[in-house]
C-alpha cells in the first residue's frame, strides 16, 4: 500500500486520546481525531478512513448512534469500539449496529494494535477479492461497475454489483431471499420486507448477465431454497 492508512479517533479523555494517537502515529499511521459525538460523526462521514477507533460514552451523541449513522451510508467502513461497558449485553449492542470488531476498556496498548491490525487486513482481503468478478465468460469490473459480455460493455448499479459478489462468495449453494435481504441490504432478519426488492433486481441482473433470460444458465432459481450464481464456465 503506498499511501498511509488513515484512522480516526473519537474519544473524548483527553489522555486516551493523546495516547492512541502517539501509538498509531508510532506505528506508521495517519491518524485524526474528535473528541465530541457530533465532530466525529461529521469527520467519520467524509469517508476517508480506513478504519475508526469510536468510544462509546461521548459528549453530543454516543458510540452506538454514530455507528449506526455511519452504516446507514457505508456498510463497509471499518468500526472498532472502544467500551467501559463490558456487559455482553453491550458488546452485542454495538455488534448488531455493525461494529466489526470492540475492544474493552482499560485496554493493552498490543491488544488494540494487533485487533486494529486484523481488521485493517479483513477489509482489505475483501477489497482484494471484489475487485474483479468472473462468472463464466462474464468478467466483471466491480470497482467501475461495469463487465463485458461478448462484445458488449454492460454497466452494473453498486448494488447489483454487491448480489453479485455475495452469491459469487456462496456460489457452492442457493441463497435464500432473506438471507440476500440481510446481508447485502442490511435489514435485520425477521422483519416482514417485501422480499420482490431481491427478486427485481435479479431480473435486471438477469437481463445483464444471461444470454437467454428465459432460460438462465448464470443466475439460476433452486426451487424452494433462493438463487445461485454459476460461476464456473
Ligand atoms: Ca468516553
Amino acid at each position: 500500500m503506498n499511501r498511509q492508512i488513515r484512522i480516526l479517533v473519537v474519544e473524548d479523555e483527553e489522555p486516551i486520546r493523546t495516547g492512541l494517537i502517539d501509538v498509531f502515529v508510532f506505528h506508521g499511521y495517519e491518524i485524526d481525531s474528535a473528541a465530541t459525538g457530533p465532530l466525529g460523526l461529521e469527520k467519520a462521514l467524509t469517508g476517508k478512513f480506513d478504519l475508526i477507533l469510536l468510544d462509546i460514552m461521548l459528549p453530543g451523541m454516543d458510540g452506538y448512534e454514530i455507528c449506526d449513522r455511519i452504516r446507514a451510508v457505508d456498510r463497509n467502513q471499518p468500526i472498532i469500539m472502544l467500551t467501559a461497558k463490558t456487559s455482553d449485553e453491550e458488546i452485542i449492542h454495538g455488534l448488531k449496529l455493525g461494529a466489526d470488531d470492540y475492544v474493552p476498556k482499560p485496554f493493552s496498548i498490543q491488544q488494540l494494535v494487533l485487533r486494529v491490525e486484523a481488521v485493517l487486513r479483513r477489509s482489505r482481503v475483501g477489497q482484494e477479492q471484489a475487485r474483479t468478478l468472473s462468472i463464466g465468460d462474464l468478467e466483471i469490473d466491480t470497482e467501475n461497475l461495469s463487465g463485458r459480455k461478448g462484445d458488449d460493455e454492460v454497466a452494473f448499479t453498486k448494488r447489483e454489483i454487491e448480489v453479485l459478489c455475495y452469491l459469487a462468495q456462496n456460489s457452492e449453494r442457493p441463497v435464500s431471499r432473506e438471507e440476500l435481504l440481510s446481508k447485502v441490504w442490511g435489514y435485520a432478519r425477521g422483519l416482514d420486507i417485501e422480499t420482490r426488492t431481491v427478486d427485481i433486481h435479479i431480473a435486471k441482473l438477469r437481463r445483464k448477465i444471461e444470454v437467454d433470460i428465459k432460460q438462465p444458465a448464470k443466475l439460476i432459481t433452486v426451487r424452494g431454497a433462493g438463487y445461485r450464481l454459476v460461476t464456473e464456465r
